[in-house]
């Protein structure tokens, strides 16, 4: 070993092989339950213009202002190969052209919407994703600089009806995920007409109350006043609680959207809660705002959020077009299973372990267990010439259900006998007759 061990970047994890099947079996569900509600899976590049996310997501909020990865092409080893490479011209246009990690899922799926023209088909196109997402943030609990977001968009409906359905994938998501604590809560932050209104009287309740609110907060007060209710600093929020409530000032319009969603999250059986401090903060959400809350985690607590841009799409340059969506968090849903205490046990990988007696048998050994494999069962042998005991000592310790062993014997006479090692049952097969060793073992 080297001095030197590279450990990963802060903020990172390994997601390792005893763990890996909390993450399949999360996405695996996630995937069946977004199908079962319509939704079709769409997967978009790891990076993109940046350009994007400073229209997709907003250049007042804060992953476009501090957040971003973005990406630099090695220069290192064409400086040494193409003698009139100038590495600072090269940076310069990158610069310009300006490549980011992904920072969450939406505006790239978005991006491709717009691109493929998805809209030419008419109706609703409802969609989702599970990707892995990059954000320069302090780690801490919940909180990484790479992630793994999924999420589902709705477009080109303006239906409240969709934006329960939308809302209503995720509960049924986290319930059948073992998530017992979380809550719905649900507002409308209104729309184009409705909402000057609203930020006039907002910024006028904010006003003299600017003194004792945190920096971060002021600067939001002239740029987007209705990111203020959003401070999860505790004495902001304590001065804001009786601020006035876009609820009040909805326009007709999103008030009967409002009433239409929650009467349809009420037959569906969605429970929620109305809770005017949820707001999104950027210019193109429009009506609903939600969040899933799970008290079994501490600060980062919002496990999903998500609500209505029917602005978004022109914003990034295509037709206009209304759309609904959510994004969840894997690390923050994995770390609210844990803390519930329903964690899935993993299962066992091995089925079938042939142990080998002799070199010479290396070849019929490696015959049995592809045929094995190609039957689905999932199968290891010997490689390396341990004793016989040795290998049982191993396959008991591995807790591998069944074993065969192949020597000289089994080799020439052509059979060979598989033992179910939990109570040493044996059944004899011919080495060729893979379909009924495999019955014999799935039985
Ligand atoms: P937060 O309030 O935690 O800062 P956010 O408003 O930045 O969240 P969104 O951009 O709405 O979050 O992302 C949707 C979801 O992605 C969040 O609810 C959360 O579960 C998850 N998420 C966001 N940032 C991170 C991160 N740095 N690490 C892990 N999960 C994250
Ligand atoms: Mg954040």
């Amino acid at each position: 070993m080297s001095d030197e061990i590279i450990v990963k970047p802060r903020g990172t994890t390994d997601i390792l092989p005893d763990e890996v099947h909390r993450w399949t079996n999360a996405e695996s569900t996630f995937r069946r339950n977004c199908e079962a509600f319509g939704f079709e899976e769409i997967r978009t590049p790891y990076f993109e213009y940046t350009k994007l996310f400073d229209r997709g997501v907003g250049e007042t909020t804060d992953i476009v202002q501090k957040e971003m990865f973005s990406v630099v092409p090695s220069v290192k080893m064409r400086s040494i190969y193409e003698p009139d490479f100038d590495p600072e011209a090269f940076k310069r246009s990158q610069a310009k052209e300006g490549l980011t990690l992904k920072p969450e899922g939406t505006a790239p799926v978005m991006r491709a919407y717009v691109e493929n023209k998805l809209y030419a088909q008419g109706g609703i196109t409802k969609l989702f994703y599970i990707t892995p997402c990059f954000r320069h943030e302090r780690p801490q609990a919940g909180r990484l600089r790479a992630f793994h977001q999924m999420g589902v968009e709705a477009l080109g409906t303006t239906s409240p009806t969709v934006d329960a359905e939308v809302i209503t994938v995720a509960a049924t998501y986290l319930e059948s995920m073992g998530i017992p604590k979380t809550t719905l809560k649900i507002n409308s932050i209104g729309c184009p007409t409705c909402r000057p209104t609203y930020h006039a009287a907002l910024k006028a309740y904010l006003e003299p109350k600017l003194p004792k609110l945190c920096d971060l907060c002021n600067e939001r007060f002239h740029k987007n006043p209705l990111r203020v209710l959003d401070c999860k600093n505790d004495s902001c929020r304590a001065e804001v609680a009786d601020a006035p409530k876009m609820l009040d000032y909805l326009c007709e319009e999103c008030s009967t959207h409002f009433d239409g969603v929650k009467r349809m999250l009420d037959a569906m059986g969605t429970a929620y809660e109305v809770d005017p401090g949820i707001v999104r903060g950027l210019d193109y959400y429009t009506k609903t705002a939600f969040e899933f809350v799970s008290e079994s985690l501490g600060a980062q607590s919002t496990v999903c959020g998500g609500g209505r841009y029917d602005g978004l799409v022109e914003q990034i340059g295509g037709p206009s077009t209304p759309g609904v969506g959510f994004g969840m968090g894997m690390e923050r849903l994995l770390l609210a299973i844990e803390n519930a205490g329903t964690l899935q046990e993993k299962a066992q990988m091995m089925q079938l372990y042939i142990m080998v007696r002799g070199e010479d048998n290396l070849p019929a050994a490696g015959k049995l267990i592809t045929a094995m494999r190609r039957l689905g069962i999932r199968s290891e042998m010997e490689h390396d010439g341990r004793s016989i005991k040795a290998q049982f000592k191993y396959a008991n310790k591995r807790g591998i259900p069944y074993v065969i062993v192949i020597g000289d014997e089994e080799r020439e006479s052509g059979n060979i006998v598989v033992k179910r090692m939990e109570d040493g049952t044996e059944s004899a097969f011919s080495l060729d007759d893979s379909i009924g060793i495999s019955d014999f073992i799935l039985k």
